[in-house]
């Protein structure tokens, strides 16, 4: 029997409400899964600001989790037709601002328990017991803020089967002994082996522990979070269920992502027509500041300006890459020191190194149009977008070889060039010498431009696609079917 049913519960999903990664795939995924045959409800928190997002939306349960109210409005994810519930309780979800966040930029000092009611309410409607007359054949929960779920449905009759997927390791919702008490958690929860995280409860264990499969976002970094280097403290139980967990890569928006169609940029262009990119160069230097000069490299960067990113090894090498034939473009914000020591680098070489400071959709288009490079020397990269922007826009990324990096990037080496594999730079080290010398190597093949044509027409031709990642899904969805019908079957 085929899974149909999925409730896919995540915190944030695009175009309601986003604050990262996650945020695009929750957006995008359940719309791929949908376009695959299956029935598939999106789940969120009604945020004050998807209020506005939302449009019309019908009530269609109301409950109550103890003391506190819950009722579900349904809508429609705009310009599809996954339907969405919104878990509405106004003391939880209806503040302004980030959902995570205070305007401080600090944790709201009741998450806890607002993302322990949202499991509740998850569990209620995943055992078609709101009232709708639904039962999902999996639940498909995200990240820490929905990690309690899987836990939870331990102690329900007929639950449906669980899918946990980890879209970064360092956010893992860790909070106080006392606050395990305060949330009346079921007490046998408190263990090592179950919520218990060195004296703190940990919400993502609850994902990690009880999901019948787990996945991240690309095989590399389902290898590397068994790892100390990765896992931010969880190695240990992730090695536990190393049968259970894979990697998916997630998939990229071809309809918003394509240089042949994009309103962003002023010169379309594809594999046929490669010969219009440069005109976005241009067109791109001139608006930011550089010296005009399509013969020149140009490596973009867009990013969060944090050290995951990889700025401190940028910074340091800064200095050398200042001095080779080539143009720097980043584009970001962040952590202020970060910002800082870019823009004074920009000062000092305005001609050759530009940094605009801020969140800017239309320029990352044109940026990803009008580089030749991309920069992403990422410390750690569950799965990154930008690489997979770039191979699409003939833009040659330069990677670490970390996580979904390593999984989509194939190195220039003279053997993969003639193979027709490579379609980007590869920086095999940490530290800036082996990102200054990588960078070195593709300015050499820049001045063959019959070598860095086919580079392109690679990378231009590759399927990074959401049709291609909710394939995988839906046979992850089945292994945890199996799963979880043979465990009951034990149990
Ligand atoms: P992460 O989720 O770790 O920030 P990803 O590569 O998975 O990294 O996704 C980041 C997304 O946010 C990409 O679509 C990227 O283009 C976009 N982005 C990041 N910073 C900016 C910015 N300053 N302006 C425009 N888009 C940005």
């Amino acid at each position: 029997m085929s899974v149909q049913k999925i409730l896919f519960a995540s915190s944030e999903a695009y175009p309601l409400i986003k604050t990262g990664g996650l945020g695009d795939v929750s957006g995008a995924l359940p719309r791929a899964l949908q376009q695959q045959g299956m029935d598939v409800r999106l789940i969120l928190p009604f945020y004050t600001s998807v209020r506005s997002q939302a449009g019309k939306t019908r009530i269609v349960a109301s409950f109550f989790i103890y003391d506190d109210g819950i009722t579900i409005h349904e809508t429609r994810l705009p310009g599809s037709r996954v339907k969405v519930w919104l878990v509405e309780n106004a003391a939880a979800f209806d503040r302004p601002g980030n959902p995570y966040l205070d305007e401080n930029g600090h944790s709201w000092s009741d998450n806890a328990s607002r993302f322990t009611l949202f499991c509740r309410a998850i569990v209620r409607l995943s055992t078609n017991q709101a009232g709708i007359d639904w039962q999902p054949d999996i639940v498909h929960c995200n990240d820490w803020q929905t990690g309690l779920v899987p836990a939870l449905l331990q102690y329900e009759t007929d639950a449906p089967a669980s899918v946990f997927t980890i879209h970064n390791m360092a956010y893992q919702g860790n909070f106080s002994a006392g606050t395990f008490t305060q949330l009346g958690l079921p007490a046998d929860l408190w263990h090592y082996e179950k919520l218990e995280f060195y004296d703190q409860v940990s919400f993502i264990k609850g994902g990690l522990v009880f999901a019948d499969r787990i996945n991240t976002v690309s095989p590399s970094y389902a290898t590397e979070i068994q790892s100390a280097e990765f896992a931010y403290g969880m190695e240990g139980v992730l090695q536990a269920r190393s049968e259970d967990l894979s990697g998916i890569l997630n998939g990229i928006d071809t309809s918003i992502w394509n240089p042949g169609t994009d309103d962003l940029i002023p010169s379309h262009y594809n594999r046929h027509q490669l010969d219009n990119k440069v005109a976005n160069k241009t067109a791109l230097q001139q608006r930011v500041g550089l010296t005009v000069d399509p013969e020149l490299p140009l490596a973009g960067m867009i990013s969060r300006m944090v050290e995951q990113k990889g700025f401190d090894e940028l910074l340091d090498a800064m200095e050398t890459l200042a001095s080779l034939p080539m143009q720097i473009l980043i584009l970001g914000n962040g952590e202020k020191k970060f910002e800082r020591a870019l823009t004074d680098w920009s000062k000092q070489y305005p001609e050759k190194i530009q940094v605009v400071i801020g969140y800017d959709e239309a320029l990352s288009h044109l940026i990803e149009a009008g580089s030749d490079l991309y920069l992403m020397p990422s410390r750690f990269e569950p799965c990154g977008l930008n690489q997979m922007y770039s191979l699409r826009y003939g833009t040659l990324p330069v990677v670490r070889n970390v996580g979904g990096l390593a999984d989509t990037v194939i190195h220039a080496s003279a053997v993969n060039i003639e193979q027709g594999l490579a379609n980007g730079f590869v920086v095999e080290e940490a530290g800036s010498e082996a990102l200054i010398s990588t960078i070195q190597y593709a300015l050499e093949l820049y001045q063959q431009p019959r070598s860095w044509k086919a580079l392109q027409l690679t990378a231009m031709a590759e399927d990074h696609s959401w049709k291609r990642s909710a394939s995988e899904y839906r046979q992850l969805y089945q292994q945890a079917e199996q799963d979880h019908t043979a465990a009951a079957a034990v149990g």
